[in-house]
């Protein structure tokens, strides 16, 4: 039986300039008798408002640490334990998918947190090892993004004997501390391909996937435990109608990205629902994901939304997408 995939709600503030949705709301407590906590948004002008329910959701008060501490701590020992662990942000561009997983120097986000935590809570019987690998998933291509600007070539997904999906190539770096990894993060961030669209000077179309590995060898039995932390930056998930995508590269960009987030909800849809067939082929991001959704792997999808007016739609279709795959 495999694991299901937790999916929360997070709200982020509405920013000087934009036209707050003051008809979004977050209850802690829904109207049926349960913990989980609820969102509500109108859904026209005469009818009754919609409710989408969630185990956790975030309202825009939430801090970094908030959502870190409540879901996102708790999965790092399953780590040491040869698991893998992902965590994804799904939304529209603006709804806050980098700022939750990237954050800020002022105010750092998951990625940083997780390599702080695994860090701090390394097994102290172990010889551990920590490296990170970074890829970028663009126009249904794979690029790592810890190679030199220079020699950013497309690299091949393969399958080992054993099922294991691995991308051919892919480089990775040795972590000895936070400092280091802040370094080579930095310096590959910097590598990934945005466009501009009418949403978000500069937002990210493609899906970028960090993974943390780290090698614990227990000191009395000498055997060795690989585990993974996978943190993912989806693409922009936003309706191309809205966003005035009807240039062909960017049409190009958005029918891959629509591609790779339907089968994304479909996988999810499907580990959920305790499904026989899973459809990890339909995409290279589900594809690159095989390993890291469903079976023993312990995921996390956080749905980003924005109280913003002119996003409402959007965000009533990631409440639909959210509460549809949990
Ligand atoms: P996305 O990656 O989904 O396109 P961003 O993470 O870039 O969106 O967020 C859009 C803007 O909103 C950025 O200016 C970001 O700093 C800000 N923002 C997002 N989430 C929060 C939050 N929880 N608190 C404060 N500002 C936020
Ligand atoms: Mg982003």
């Amino acid at each position: 039986m495999s694991s299901t995939i937790k999916v929360l709600v997070r709200m982020r503030p509405a920013k000087p300039g934009e036209t707050h949705d003051t008809a979004i709301h977050i209850h802690d407590h829904c109207s049926q008798p349960d913990t989980s906590s609820c969102v509500k948004i109108p859904t026209t002008a005469n009818r009754a408002d919609a409710e989408f329910r969630f185990s956790s959701c975030f309202n825009d008060t939430a801090t970094q640490s908030d959502v870190f501490k409540q879901d996102v701590a708790p999965l790092i020992p399953s780590v040491f334990k040869g698991l893998t662990v992902t965590v994804m942000a799904y939304g529209v561009t603006s709804s806050g998918k980098t700022y939750t997983i990237e954050g800020s120097n002022r105010d750092p986000g998951i990625t940083p947190r997780v390599i702080e935590g695994l860090f701090a809570s390394m097994p102290e019987s172990c010889t551990p090892t920590v490296s990170m690998s970074y890829m970028e998933l663009y126009k249904e291509d794979v690029y790592d993004l810890l190679a030199d600007p220079g020699k950013k070539s497309k690299l091949q997904i393969r399958e080992k004997v054993d099922g294991e999906v691995f991308v051919d190539k892919l480089s990775s770096a040795l972590i000895r501390s936070v400092k280091d990894f802040r370094k080579i993060y930095d310096k590959a961030t910097k590598q990934r391909a945005a466009g501009s669209t009418k949403l978000n000077e500069g937002s990210s179309r493609s899906h970028a996937i960090l993974t943390f590995e780290t090698v614990v060898v227990d000191t009395v039995s000498n055997r060795a435990l690989t585990g993974r932390f996978r943190i993912v930056d989806l693409a922009g998930s936003e309706n191309n109608k809205l966003t005035g995508n009807t240039e062909a590269a960017r049409m190009a960009e958005s029918s891959s990205i629509n591609k790779s987030l339907t089968t994304l909800s479909k996988v999810v849809k499907a580990i959920n629902d305790g499904a026989s067939r899973i459809p990890y082929r339909d995409s290279k991001l589900t594809r690159i994901l095989q390993n890291s959704l469903g079976g023993n792997a312990v995921c996390l999808m956080i749905c980003n939304i924005a109280p913003v007016l002119a996003l409402r739609r959007d965000v009533y279709n990631t409440l639909l997408f959210a509460s549809g795959v949990q």
